[in-house]
C-alpha cells in the first residue's frame, strides 16, 4: 500500500465516535473496579503470598470477593491454580454436574477444547462420569427458542452459554441477548444453573452476564480480566451455593475453599484486574482499527466494521492460505517478544486442525496481548485479539498494510 499512514488516519477518523463510546464503557467499568477495591479495603498485605495449606490466606479470599463485587455476583474464586480457560471451565462444570445430570449448551457447539471436557471418549470427560450432553445449534446466529424449550422439558441441570465466538464465525452475544435468553430459559421452568463461558467478554460492556440473569460466569486471566499483568489463572464468579460446589472440586470435597497458597503473592492479580477496564478498551480499539482498515481493502471481517463489538476478538476471512499466514506472521513480527520468528502451523493440544498462532507476548500465550491465530483450513480465517496499547495495534496494522 502506498500511503499507509494516511489510510490509517482515515480509518481512525471513521472510528472517532465508536472510540468515544469505548472510553465511556471503560470509565464505567473502572468505577466498578475501583469501588470494589475500596469496599474490600484493599491494602498492601493482600498482595502477600502464603505457603503450604494457605489457611486464612486473606489475599486469595479477598481477591475472589473483589472480582465478585465488580461482576455483581455473590461470591468468586480467583486462582493461579486454575491453569487456563479450559481448566477453569472444566473445574466449574465438574463442580456443578453429577452422574445422570444433563448439560445443555444453547449457543451451538462449545469452544473446541471444551468438547473434550464434555464428551471425550475415555479421557475422564463428563461423559465418562455419566453426565449427558445435548446441544442446540444457533438458528441464523440467534438462539433457537423452540428447540431450547423442548430440551429443557427433558430435564436439564446446567444451561451453558458461550458469550464469545470461539473459532466460529458468529458474533459474540451481547449481555442484552444473554439477558433475554436467560429470562426465556426461566420461563420454560428451568430451575438449575445458567452458566456463561465469559472468555473475552469481560468489561466489553457496562454489564456482565450475572447482572442479566446468569448464575455463574467463568473465564481466563490471560485474557481480559488479567489486564495483561496476571501471569496465569482463571476466575469463576456467581451464586454462592454454586461457587461452594465448584470450590469443592477445585480443591477437595472435604475442604473446599479453605486451602490454597501461592508463594509469589497476588499483586499482579489485583493490579491486572484494576487495569483491565482500560486494557480491554485498548484491545477493542485495536480490533476496530484493524477491522475497519481490512474491511476497506475488501477483507470481510466479523463483527462487521459498523457493528458494536461484544467481545475483543475479530475474525478476518482471507479465503487464501498464504494471505492468512502472512497476516499472522506480520502480527508476530510486530510483537515485542520473538519478533524475528516466522510462525508455522502446528498440532496444538485440544484442537482437531492445525493451528497457526502469533503470540509474541510477555505472558506466554496471553491473548489480551496482541495476538492472532486460527485453524489452517478454508475459508482461512484468522482470529485477531488484544493489544495492551492502542499504539501497539496501530503499529502492527501499519506493518500488515505495508506487507499484505
Ligand atoms: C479462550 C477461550 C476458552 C479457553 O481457552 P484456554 O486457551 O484454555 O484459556 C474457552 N472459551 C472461549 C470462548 C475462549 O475464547
Amino acid at each position: 500500500m502506498q500511503n499507509v499512514e494516511k489510510y490509517i488516519e482515515e480509518c481512525e477518523h471513521k472510528l472517532d465516535k465508536r472510540f468515544k463510546e469505548i472510553d465511556k464503557v471503560a470509565y464505567y467499568n473502572q468505577v466498578k473496579v475501583a469501588e470494589a477495591f475500596a469496599q474490600h479495603r484493599i491494602a498492601a498485605r493482600h498482595f502477600n503470598g502464603t505457603t503450604g495449606y494457605g489457611y486464612g490466606d486473606d489475599g486469595r479470599d479477598t481477591l475472589g470477593k473483589v472480582f465478585a463485587t465488580a461482576f455483581r455476583t455473590e461470591a468468586g474464586i480467583v486462582s493461579p491454580h486454575l491453569l487456563s480457560g479450559t481448566h477453569t471451565l472444566s473445574v466449574a462444570l465438574f463442580g456443578l454436574l453429577r452422574p445422570g445430570d444433563t448439560l445443555l449448551c444453547i449457543s451451538g457447539m462449545p469452544y473446541d477444547t471444551i468438547r473434550g471436557v464434555i464428551y471425550g471418549e475415555g479421557n475422564g470427560s463428563l461423559k465418562d462420569y455419566g453426565v449427558n450432553f445435548s446441544c442446540v445449534d444457533l438458528k441464523k446466529d440467534a438462539f433457537d427458542r423452540d428447540k431450547i424449550a423442548e430440551e429443557i422439558k427433558k430435564g436439564v441441570k446446567v444451561v451453558y452459554i458461550q458469550r464469545s465466538r470461539g473459532y466460529e464465525l458468529r458474533d459474540a452475544f451481547s449481555c442484552g441477548q444473554i439477558g433475554e435468553i436467560c429470562s426465556f430459559v426461566r420461563q420454560c421452568g428451568f430451575e438449575g444453573c445458567i452458566f456463561v463461558d465469559n472468555c473475552y467478554g469481560e468489561f466489553v460492556e457496562t454489564k456482565e452476564p450475572c447482572e442479566v440473569g446468569a448464575d455463574i460466569i467463568a473465564g481466563s486471566l490471560i485474557k481480559n480480566p488479567g489486564g495483561g499483568l496476571a501471569q496465569t489463572g482463571g476466575y469463576i464468579c456467581g451464586k454462592e451455593k454454586y461457587i461452594d460446589m465448584i470450590g469443592k472440586r477445585l480443591t477437595a470435597p472435604s475442604i473446599g475453599l479453605e486451602v490454597g497458597s501461592f508463594a509469589l503473592g497476588y499483586q499482579y492479580y489485583y493490579q491486572g484486574f484494576f487495569a483491565a477496564p482500560h486494557t480491554v478498551a485498548q484491545a477493542l480499539k485495536c480490533s476496530l482499527l484493524i477491522g475497519t482498515a481490512l474491511d476497506g481493502l475488501g477483507y470481510k471481517n466479523y463483527p462487521s466494521a459498523d457493528k458494536t463489538p461484544y467481545d475483543i476478538t475479530r475474525a478476518i476471512e482471507f479465503n487464501d492460505e498464504q494471505k492468512m499466514v502472512n497476516f499472522i506472521r506480520e502480527v508476530q513480527y510486530a510483537s515485542p517478544v520473538d519478533s524475528f520468528v516466522a510462525c508455522e502451523a502446528w498440532d496444538m493440544p485440544g484442537y482437531d486442525d492445525k493451528i497457526i498462532m502469533a503470540a509474541g507476548t510477555f505472558v506466554s500465550g496471553a491473548s489480551i496481548e496482541l495476538s492472532a491465530d486460527g485453524p489452517v483450513k478454508p475459508p482461512y480465517i484468522a482470529y485477531f485479539q488484544g493489544g495492551l496499547s492502542y499504539e501497539h495495534g496501530r503499529y502492527a496494522l501499519s506493518k500488515i498494510l505495508n506487507n499484505l
